[in-house]
């Protein structure tokens, strides 16, 4: 502990220049992580300085997605980010972009199951936020665990400027979700940057669209949202169904670099364009 230090999350001081991003969903198993990988890989590859922290701490899965499986190194007091580099074919500009990945992952036993209640959650975010050095970013992704619990809550403190995104699928009962994140919005004061639909429909071989979750909730999350917060929020995109998603998350490479031509590598790309 450093005495007499106030302790400072670098990225909510004014001056800086990061946006955050805090992804969010309704639930789990929506494509939430997959998404926040998937959005922060596409800017790395377009040359930007990109972290990501992995603050889902009971479902932790950043590392696989991306193929990390070295730990942060520490330099004194403080905690230097595993690196991922660009594949040198997914870069769409002369600059490599950097991808820093710190998750909560890194620091457990990955064979226990993580325990932690609220005042120790929100240490171990506090301290990612405050104690990790990842340099001056362009953008720092925050997949938080699913729903409003204390992770959501606590990073709102920490970083009331963070802009939410929420990832649903087409199916969830959407206004419910759209008002309960709203709700904790409100609270906070953060504003809602968009909706990402994921597991849209999958487009058939013989050209029809399998539509397995339904469609249009994440349009009906973005308009409820825009009339319960009095700002546009927009649906920044819907990614679909498929193959080449899962098989790249399987695998540690984000579709965005192994497929960017796929339905969901190119629905991602342009979700990314927007933010
Ligand atoms: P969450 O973070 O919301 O719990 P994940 O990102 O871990 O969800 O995704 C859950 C599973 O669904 C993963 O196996 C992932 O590969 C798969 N998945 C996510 N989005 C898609 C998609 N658009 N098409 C196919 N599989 C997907």
């Amino acid at each position: 502990q450093r005495v007499g230090h106030t302790r400072t999350v670098p990225f909510a001081e004014p001056g800086s220049l990061t946006r955050v991003h805090a992804v969010t969903s309704g639930k789990g198993g929506v494509g939430k992580s997959t998404v926040t990988v998937n959005l922060a890989a596409a800017l790395a590859a377009q040359g930007r300085s990109v972290g990501i922290v992995d603050a889902d701490v009971h479902g932790f899965s950043v590392p696989g997605l991306l193929g990390v499986d070295r730990g942060p190194t520490q330099v004194e007091d403080m905690i230097l980010p595993p690196v991922v580099e660009v594949p040198a074919e997914a870069r769409s500009g002369p600059r490599a972009g950097v991808l820093k990945v710190i998750s909560i992952g890194m620091f457990v036993d990955p064979q226990q199951p993580v325990a932690w209640r609220g005042p120790m959650l929100h240490r171990a975010v506090e301290q990612f936020l405050t104690d990790v050095h990842f340099g001056d970013l362009d953008h720092l992704f925050l997949d938080l665990p699913p729903g409003t619990g204390d992770v959501a809550i606590s990073v709102a403190q920490l970083l009331p400027s963070a802009e939410v995104l929420v990832v649903s699928t087409p199916q969830q009962a959407a206004v419910e979700i759209a008002e309960r994140s709203g709700a904790l919005a409100l609270q906070t004061g953060q504003s809602v940057a968009g909706v990402v639909e994921n597991m849209a429909g999958m487009p058939l071989p013989d050209g029809g669209v399998l539509e397995l979750f339904g469609s249009g909730g994440g349009q009906r999350i973005a308009d409820s949202l825009t009339a319960r917060l009095g700002h546009d929020v927009p649906l920044l995109g819907s990614v679909p169904l498929d193959l080449a998603l899962r098989e790249g998350g399987d695998t540690g490479r984000p579709v965005v670099w192994s497929a960017p031509d796929s339905p969901a590598g190119r629905a991602l790309r342009a979700v990314a364009d927007r933010l």
